[in-house]
């Protein structure tokens, strides 16, 4: 089994979907061993049964492989449906007429129920209406109180409960819904890592689960709406990290625009140090095929050289033919790309401004004093995380290692570019930390004898807050021989 002593080579993370095709105990193991970093529960899909299995079986591999384990549990959200047809299936043709209403009996060619008032409340005349992920549109033509009614742009067949998107005006819907709120307590009650937030449509959506989940859980909006697009700076302020959404979000917006929007999203959430997670449909033919298409493999490198902190696999590993095959694919395409000299600098084409802090400006240094003087790697002592998530934000080219007293914190940063932490017990001095890093250091293999390392780390030790003091260690030529194996492997 794979051991916190071995750190993954790779930076970017993997953020892998659990599902039916992967919902067992032998296949979460070998989705991790195949290169996955992060699981992510669909709460749109399964019993509080079916995912608290999951859960124990994951902090079971987290146990057996000693390295902390990442959880997402992403909230369903405010997904809008139509209502039922009578025969299951109707088939809409162009330029016809079609009702939306609130009249609950089934519906027929002419008209199905809406069972969502806020819609009614909001749509206007000129609104498009996009059913089935875009497959059917419709284009209102009439908006009153109890009915809508729109004329058929884009047709095609339409069955029971498909989904419904409305790019064009602002719902005011609930950021959560009754069955949100019920998974989300659920969610923490587990223990998860990261509530992932489907359809926010402003930073109150998120502020309003921030008080809701109360520090119990990081907080990552799902940027899969227009209006989410427009407000992504004050979003991005309001939470700990972002997904570019792309299946969603290219139903919404036109999906020539999500390339661009994918860059910016990036752009932005790295340079306020928000992990960005770029999802769905990346290896999407890897659902029924055992080889991606070429198109699918480019398009996860672009995101690897767009400097995102996590590719995610969706229907690929959670209800998919090839589920481990596809993350050991992602793995060999991130591998790829980093191990391109042009990684690097395509990395940095974003440049990060650091705050006027201490913490901010030592983690910019650290990453340039470790150019300067050839270090193998930068250390971070961390309770909350927030040196790990300066330092990782630099991109260091160097392995980033991070020790933390806090499962929690170590699990949170499973979705940190580049990060590698380690639940340790907190240092009470100068000597100690300089000893833990070394011994950390050669426990991960990431440095030997006559190496220098970067430290970093707050003081005082053992009391939360931020970080003031830079360190260069250097390892002594025979350091290894100095620790005997049981005392470094004893080390926690
Ligand atoms: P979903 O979210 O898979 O929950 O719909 C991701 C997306 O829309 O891209
Ligand atoms: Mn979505």
């Amino acid at each position: 089994m794979v051991s916190d002593t071995d750190p993954r080579q790779r930076k970017v993370r993997i953020l892998a979907t659990l599902g039916p095709s992967s919902d067992d105990p032998e296949m979460i193991r070998k989705l991790y061993l195949a290169g996955a970093d992060a699981f992510r529960l669909n709460m749109s899909h399964g019993s509080h049964a079916d995912h608290k299995k999951v859960i124990a079986a994951i902090r079971k591999l987290e146990k057996d492989a000693r390295r902390p384990m990442t959880i997402l549990a992403d909230l369903q959200g405010p997904k809008l449906r139509i209502g039922e047809f009578a025969d299951g299936l109707v088939q809409l043709e162009k330029d016809s007429i079609f009702t939306l209403d609130r009249d609950e009996s089934p519906g027929d060619r002419s008209r199905v129920s809406l069972p969502h008032p806020e819609i009614f409340a909001a749509i206007e005349e000129g609104a498009r209406l996009l059913l089935d992920d875009g497959k059917v549109a419709l284009k209102v033509t009439a908006a009153e109180p109890d009915r809508i009614e729109t004329v058929v742009e884009v047709g095609g067949p339409l069955t029971n409960n498909k989904g419904l998107n409305v790019p064009d005006v602002v719902i005011p819907m609930a950021a959560l819904t009754d069955k949100d709120r019920s998974d989300l307590a659920f969610a923490l009650d587990q223990g998860v890592d990261w509530i992932a937030l489907s359809f926010v449509q402003k930073p109150e959506d998120a502020a309003e689960a921030r008080k809701l989940i109360h520090g119990r859980a990081a907080l990552l909006a799902k940027i899969e709406k227009p209006s989410a697009v427009r407000r992504i700076d004050e979003i991005l302020e309001a939470v700990d990290a972002v997904m570019v959404a792309r299946g969603d979000l290219g139903v919404e917006i036109p999906p020539e625009e999500v390339p661009p929007l994918q860059k910016q999203i990036i752009e932005k959430a790295r340079m306020l140090g928000r992990p960005v997670v770029v999802a769905t449909q990346m290896l999407e033919s890897m659902v029924r095929s055992p080889s991606p298409t070429r198109a699918e493999v480019s398009d996860v490198a672009t995101a690897v050289y767009d400097g995102a902190d996590a590719i995610m696999l969706s229907a690929e590993s959670a209800a998919g033919d090839w589920p481990e095959e596809s993350v050991a694919m992602m793995d060999k395409i991130a591998t790829a790309v980093e191990a391109d000299p042009s990684h690097w600098a395509r990395v940095h084409f974003t440049e990060t401004m650091p705050d006027s802090t201490s913490a901010d400006a030592l983690a910019e240094a650290s990453n340039g004093i470790a150019e300067t003087v050839s270090a193998s790697a930068i250390i971070c002592f961390t309770t909350s995380g927030s040196t790990a998530r300066r330092v990782s934000r630099e991109r260091p080219s160097v392995p980033l290692l991070v020790l933390t007293p806090k499962l929690k914190t170590a699990r949170r940063l499973g979705l940190l570019w580049g990060a590698h932490s380690v639940h340790t017990r907190d240092v009470n001095n100068f000597e100690q930390m300089v000893a833990k890093s070394k011994r950390m250091a050669l426990r991960a293999r990431i440095a030997n004898g006559g190496d220098r390392v970067i430290v970093m780390a707050g003081v005082p030790f053992g009391t939360p807050g931020s970080t003031n003091v830079l360190h260069i260690v250097r390892l002594l030529g025979d350091e290894l021989q100095r620790h005997t194996q049981a005392e470094i492997a004893r080390d926690r």
